[in-house]
């Protein structure tokens, strides 16, 4: 199938947190699988083109927005087989450090650079000359192409049989924009409707998406449950269980080439399942990276997490001072975002400096070797529509401590010391007592060698690889744009001898 790719953010040229990291897996399981998959990113301002070999191109996309030339050229890369990735280039809207904003907080015409972008998407194409079976947006940042698809483009026989899939990875971010910008978008007024992008007199254009695509995806079954309710649907629970036929739910899955302790070039030693040797050497560098003590009996939690409301950092810092009094434990966080937790956490490390170690930055080496010296993980989220780093941890032989939400709840099953079944620790309520018991719990077993080494190996054994999910999603392609009678007919002569 032909698979017309959007999203804001791809690993390894572009990353804020997750979706990163599913763009860059997904598309590429995707082409392996033998579809021709063409993903669309803007050249953002940190994108190294010698880095990733992009090269330039001679295609560009020109319309007008609101009466102003828009568009962009595009440069190009081509990762693996079937799998082209294209950059646009406008140097008013991408020629930026940030994504999405700067330090002052999200960029003021956000709504003009991601329609830009999406619009000169469905141009790439239609200049390609390659009509998508599918065009697969995520986010709100790529909503706009969804309407663009099913509203401008409709009675354009080039789109006839493009049918749009609208994955949600985080309903906290919806893209709201005030009403007065909708002709920036070049949109119709039509759509500015309850059953279009209008929300309470404002444009939001997560909302836009579920209403105009054919199919709404979300990356955990339990998450695709949890959006349809006041507690986790962000005010478009009532939206979401209106389309909740049309509603499904696909766990991310893991790239087990970039996070696999047993060939992971970032940390300090490798080991597997069969031989944790290295794991103790992975745990001893980072406690002298973080300056503490280097001593295997001390048991290290690490944090790795956008410093955001969702991550439960408020919860962490509730606790921290008891579990200080009575355990010798160490707590190793990376993380940055919102200076609010950012502070939290800085007065947390200058009160505890031999027990709390801290990186405010973005540093994705840093993350393996967390993953990789930590004996635990803490993910103590509110929400957390699929979760990586439970997932990254697992396989790195550190038990994750998770609420049970979202993915969480899909991918982590509380340890019990009597059936020895179990490759985490589990609580249900977002409250500082709840994840105290669970963190004690997990203290307790640490001290039990022989019953840690049995989580860490139950932990070890899950796979999570995209393989599963990128068969999940190719049945959904299908299931929404079947293969006409008249070319499966061909495909089938062609592969008789
Ligand atoms: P979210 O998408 O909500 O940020 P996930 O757990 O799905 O959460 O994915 C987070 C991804 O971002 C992981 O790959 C994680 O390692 C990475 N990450 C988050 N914060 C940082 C940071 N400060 N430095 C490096 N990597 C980070």
């Amino acid at each position: 199938m032909k698979i017309l790719y959007l999203s804001p953010e791809m690993h390894p040229y572009a990353k804020v947190g997750g979706l990163a990291d599913v763009a860059g897996s997904l598309p590429a399981a995707l082409a392996d699988r033998g579809h021709e998959v063409v993903v669309v990113l803007p050249k953002y301002g940190g994108i190294d083109v010698d880095e990733f070999g992009i090269q330039p191109t001679d295609l560009s996309a020109r319309f007008h927005l609101d009466g102003r030339p828009a568009g962009g050229r595009f440069w190009k890369a081509a990762p693996r087989p079937n799998l082209d990735v294209y950059f646009l280039e406008h140097h008013d809207y991408y020629a930026r450090e940030g994504l999405y904003g700067g330090p002052g907080g999200d960029y003021p015409d956000n709504l003009q650079r991601f329609a830009n972008w999406c619009r000169a998407a469905l141009e790439l194409a239609r200049a390609l000359d390659w009509p998508p079976d599918v065009l697969h947006a995520n986010d709100w940042q790529s909503a706009p192409a969804v309407i663009y698809l099913k509203t401008l483009c409709a009675a354009d026989p080039f789109f006839a049989r493009t049918k749009a899939l609208f994955t949600i990875h985080n309903m906290a971010y919806q893209g709201y924009f005030p009403k007065s910008l909708l002709p920036a978008t070049g949109l119709p007024w039509d759509v500015f409707t309850m059953d279009g992008v209008e929300f309470y007199g404002d444009i939001n254009l997560m909302k836009g998406g579920i209403m105009y695509a054919d199919w709404i995806s979300t990356v955990s079954r339990t998450y695709a449950r949890e959006i349809q309710t006041p507690e986790f649907g962000c005010g478009l629970e009532g939206v979401l269980e209106f389309k909740k036929k049309r509603l499904s739910g696909i766990l991310n899955g893991v790239d087990y080439s970039e996070w696999n302790p047993e060939s992971d070039p970032h940390i300090a030693a490798q080991y597997s399942a069969r031989d944790l040797a290295g794991k103790a050497r992975c745990k001893a560098a980072l406690q002298e990276e973080f300056d503490l003590e280097a001593r295997a009996n001390i048991p290290v939690l690490g944090m790795v997490a956008r410093l955001v409301e969702q991550k439960g950092i408020d919860l962490v810092a509730a606790i921290l001072p008891d579990l200080l009094s009575e355990h010798r434990i160490q707590l190793v966080v990376l993380g940055n975002g919102e200076r609010h937790y950012q502070e939290i956490l800085e007065r947390l490390a200058a009160e505890y400096p031999h027990a709390l170690g801290l990186r405010v930055g973005f540093d994705p080496p840093l993350a393996h070797r967390i993953e990789a010296g930590a004996d635990m993980f803490l993910m103590p989220s509110r929400h957390e529509p699929c979760g990586l780093n439970q997932m990254y941890s697992l396989r790195y032989g550190t038990p994750p401590i998770v609420r049970k939400t979202g993915g969480l709840a899909d991918t982590i099953v509380n340890y019990s010391p009597r059936t020895g079944k179990g490759n985490g620790f589990v609580f249900s309520k977002p409250e500082a007592a709840e994840l105290g018991k669970a963190v004690r719990a997990a203290l307790k077993l640490f001290a039990e060698r022989k019953a840690w080494t049995a989580v860490m190996k139950n932990a070890m054994a899950a796979d999570f690889s995209w393989d599963k999910s990128a068969v999940e999603y190719e049945k959904l392609y299908r299931q929404l744009a079947p293969e006409p009678a008249i070319k499966k007919a061909t495909a089938r002569k062609r592969k008789r001898p």
